[in-house]
């Protein structure tokens, strides 16, 4: 009897050890799979994120309306492959993901190879030999307007950024030369024995340094009308070229323009008139306006980006006055913060934070993060930016920018033709924005050696705007 009673008190405690680590075991794997999975992934130093990589299928990169821009698919003996469907028309913006990481596929590294999966679902698919299915990222961009953009370039190198002035919302982003993202692992092979340069992988939309062009104008305009509220007494008699401390300058094609108010030389794109305007601009006070306005400062925004260059001040050679203020000299510009003077212009005033990525889900569609629209700051009152808005509108009715005024929505916007080697063309750039009295998109087109802005951007720019508003 007591043999037996003590066998059962061994049975009752080896049972209770089983339940013990069956325990232990359990609440282990909740801690692995959740709470230190999600401290290992944040950890950027950590050599296993390449292998929790392995244990989660990378989510998906999505357009404005759920178009798969990259998805991971398995191949046998659970071998995956990131596929771009899109190929070269994203590069740029959604990257790669290979040795090192550009683009969106960086930006959001850490939600990609995140899993909205459950404790239990988890636990479930470790227990089958399945892999997590990773967070979805859901983008701003709309793939038409990117593919419009990406065929406007062409042959072209250049640059389109076009963005939502309310939100900061970026619809297209494009930069040529680019790449084929389905075929990296090679390109970077390619790069690695110097069999190819390193220009494809050049951002020239967020990095790529411009002379503005007389796109420039906008800002020197504004500048002069915010400093002087008799400025539609101002006027100048253009003969077609003029001398302005000791520099010779000359209309395009030497073109007499007559008699010039700001709102006439904005429209034609009068030089002589502007280089006019910088004899009566105080250097101090543009420079600032234009620091105010994001030159030599920092974009906020996520991805690798350059610090547009204005350089003009009270200790500069006065001769590089005329030309600093119609666009060429020292002053530099990416075409992502011109489109952002544009959008200021376009927003009231107010600068919004450019983004790119509108929300995370989880692979069954869960919003898990939403991003809102953030405001930069208020650079100039409402009532300039109306101002300039209707002077820009008289470039599209009555100036170089005359192709855009037959469309079914009002237009306001600035040609540049950027001169920046004696023996190629110019570069071709236009910034604008539609409608002028509620405006809904902005373009930054920059075409290289193509030509004057009517030339070649301000046609890309027609594309762009038409596809917009007949999707609307
Ligand atoms: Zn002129």
């Amino acid at each position: 009897m007591i043999k037996k009673k003590k066998a059962k008190e061994n049975i009752n405690r080896i049972q209770s050890l089983f339940i013990g680590l069956f325990v232990l075991l359990i609440a282990n794997m909740i801690y692995l799979a959740g709470y230190k999975k999600e401290e290992l992934i944040i950890s950027p130093y950590n050599p296993r994120l390449t292998t929790l990589e392995e244990e989660v299928i990378r989510g998906k990169i999505l357009g404005n309306n759920y178009e798969v821009l990259a998805e991971t698919v398995e191949l046998e003996d659970g071998i995956t492959e990131r596929i771009y469907p899109y190929g070269r028309i994203f590069s740029h913006i959604i990257g790669y993901t290979a040795q090192g990481k550009s683009g969106i596929e960086s930006l959001a590294n850490f939600d990609l190879i995140r899993t909205g999966e459950g404790i239990i679902g988890q636990i479930w698919n470790e227990f089958i030999g399945e892999k997590n299915k990773g967070n979805n990222v859901v983008t701003t961009l709309d793939p038409l307007l990117q593919e419009i953009a990406f065929e406007g370039l062409g042959n072209n190198k250049g640059a389109i950024v076009v963005l939502e002035p309310s939100t900061g919302k970026i619809l297209a982003l494009v930069s040529k030369p680019d790449f084929n993202p389905n075929e990296i692992e090679f390109l970077l092979a390619e790069l690695n024995r110097g069999n190819t340069s390193e220009t494809f992988l050049f951002n020239r939309a967020t990095q790529g340094l411009y002379p503005p062009g007389s796109t420039f104008k906008v800002l020197t305009a504004l500048h002069y009308i915010m400093e002087n509220p008799d400025w539609e007494e101002f006027q100048y008699t253009c003969s077609g070229s003029d001398v302005f401390y000791d520099n010779t300058i000359n209309c395009f094609n030497n073109t007499a323009h007559g008699i010039m108010g700001i709102r006439e030389a904005l429209a034609v794109s009068c030089n002589t008139t502007f280089a006019q305007l910088g004899t009566e601009i105080d250097l101090k006070d543009f420079k600032r306006f234009n620091e105010n306005f994001m030159f030599n400062n920092r974009l906020p925004f996520p991805l690798p980006n350059s610090i547009s260059k204005y350089q003009l001040d009270v200790n500069s050679n006065l001769e590089s006055i005329p030309e600093t203020v119609m666009g060429q000299g020292k002053t530099e510009i990416t075409p992502l913060q011109n489109a952002l003077i544009t959008a200021t212009i376009a927003n009231g005033g107010i600068m919004m934070k450019p983004y790119l990525i509108d929300r995370i889900e989880d692979h069954n569609g869960k919003v898990i993060k939403k991003f809102m629209p953030e405001q930069h700051k208020r650079i100039i009152n409402p009532n300039y930016a109306f101002l300039i808005t209707e002077l820009m509108a008289g470039v599209v009715t009555d100036g170089t920018g005359r192709s855009l005024n037959n469309l079914p929505f009002t237009v306001a916007g600035k040609t540049g033709t950027a001169e920046h080697r004696k023996d190629e063309k110019p570069h071709s750039l236009f910034i604008g924005f539609a409608p002028t009295d509620n405006p809904k998109i902005v373009v930054s087109i920059v075409v290289e050696n193509a030509g004057t802005g009517t030339q070649a951007a301000v046609p890309i720019a027609r594309r762009l705007l038409e596809a917009y508003f007949e999707n609307q």
